[in-house]
């Protein structure tokens, strides 16, 4: 049978080629490889699958369109089906913020809404410079790439855009100010507040401060509601604009339908993709109407607003909501959380257990050593062979982390206490053939 070393795609410069599989089905949260081998599939295409491969009604949904003669593409004429996923996106965002918010439809990728959310900071604001962090991934395009707060060999990223400047983002386990906790959370703040105050710091104001409520690919790290709320309060202080990139962490994933949720305070420009198009290629911008500043044709491009990205989207969308898979994702984010919390307690290089939600972490180190600032020294060679040996129990789970040390379970919300606990179960199974 085809596997993922002999087949063409293999070849494809792409991907990182983790796994040595070629998946052939698939269905809700399984996928069956060219042996006939099933997977729990805890990576859910990075978070672009909230419901599972193949939901039937979001299936049915996209065959009942394309049989009544859906347009795929109209360009800029408007259509039902582009109504029906505004009122649905707008349905699924905190009133306070979508009453005077505006949509905008951007290309196929999430990259392709950070570029958007980027040029219409500098647009609004009449300067530059944007404000990352360190182990912040918002995409791969020149722009956005700009923002990585990773370098590593995947990342060569000189000469992209010279006017990112990063801050740290709070990371208890590893703190730039040797703190942790509320009292690293403070001293963040204060760094944050008196470096855009000072003006011999060498940073000039920014137009936009950019961050993912909960980091990603950067090791699954949420923000606290008290470090998202300063920043609320510092960049409305100093006209900067505060942009949320929840292509990963949003639509439910998090436990609230959107992370910022948590902190009680809307952004300037929110950034979706993955999952708000159900499966399908599709990334939006939700900005507060005052920064509505683009002309009629000005952020343009052939394949923005996808028809059936948007058929798939909004039933996708109705579904979480009307099957409360937010609260599921809590749910069953907890009972896996105190599974993993058990096999801690027994596997002493499992530094960390992190997330919110349906998006967990796992950080793997080398139990009793310490890096250069004293911190638990990483071990990312250990992470690839537990992942491995899940792949072999039968689950897929991700990795990545500033180390590339951080197991990472992004299942769909719609999982079941039997799968989670499978889950649970293999992982465990796979930590004790790599420790013992
Ligand atoms: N932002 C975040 C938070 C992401 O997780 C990703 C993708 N992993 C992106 C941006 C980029 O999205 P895309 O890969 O669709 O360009």
């Amino acid at each position: 049978a085809l596997t993922n070393q002999e087949n063409l795609e293999s070849e494809v410069r792409s991907y990182p080629r983790r796994f040595p599989i070629a998946i052939k089905r698939a269905q809700g949260a399984l996928v069956e490889d060219t042996n006939g081998q099933s997977y729990l599939d805890c990576l859910s295409g990075a978070g672009a699958l909230p419901l599972g491969h193949n939901h039937p009604e979001v299936v049915k949904e996209i065959i009942d369109h394309i049989r009544a003669d859906l347009p795929f593409q109209t360009l800029d004429v408007t259509t039902p089906v582009k109504d029906a996923f505004i009122r649905e996106v707008m349905a699924f965002l905190p009133q306070s913020f979508a009453a005077n918010a505006c949509i905008q439809f951007c290309g196929p990728s999430g990259s392709d809404a950070v570029e958007a959310a980027l040029k219409l900071a500098k647009q609004v604001t009449g300067r530059s410079n944007i404000i990352s962090f360190h182990g912040a991934y918002h995409g791969m395009t020149n722009g956005s790439l700009a923002l990585m707060g990773n370098l590593n060999a995947k990342t060569r990223r000189s000469g992209l855009m010279p006017d990112v400047h990063f801050f740290p983002y709070p990371y208890d386990l590893r703190c730039k100010f040797g703190l942790g906790g509320e009292a690293g959370e403070r001293a963040s703040i204060r760094y944050i507040e008196s470096v855009l105050h000072d003006q011999e710091s060498g940073i000039v104001r920014p137009a936009a401060i950019i961050l993912e409520p909960i980091q990603g690919e950067g090791g699954v790290i949420a923000a606290s509601a008290y470090w998202l709320r300063e920043l609320r309060r510092i960049t409305s202080e100093l006209g900067i604009l505060l942009i949320f990139d929840e292509i990963q962490c949003g639509i439910g994933r998090s436990g609230r339908n959107f992370a910022f949720e948590y902190a009680g305070i809307d952004p300037d420009i929110l950034i979706m993709s993955k999952a708000v198009g159900g499966g399908l290629p599709l990334s939006c911008l939700v900005f507060k109407k005052e920064f509505d500043t683009w002309n009629p044709g000005e952020h343009a491009g052939t394949f923005r607003g996808n028809q059936l990205a948007m058929v798939a989207g909004a039933k996708t969308l109705q579904i979480i909501g009307r099957d409360e898979l937010a609260a599921n994702a809590n749910r069953m984010g907890e009972r896996l959380s105190a599974q993993l919390r058990a096999l801690q307690d027994v596997h002493p290089c499992i530094a960390e257990i992190r997330g919110k939600g349906l998006m967990l972490g796992i950080e793997i180190v080398c139990p009793g050593q310490h890096d250069v600032l004293g911190h638990p020294l990483a071990n990312p060679e250990l992470a690839s062979q537990i992942q491995r040996a899940a792949l072999k129990n039968g689950l897929i789970i991700e990795k990545g982390g500033r180390h590339g040390a951080v197991l990472r379970f992004l299942p769909p919300l719609n999982i079941t206490a039997e799968q989670i606990d499978f889950a649970g179960q293999a992982f465990g199974r796979a930590l004790a053939a790599c420790t013992k």
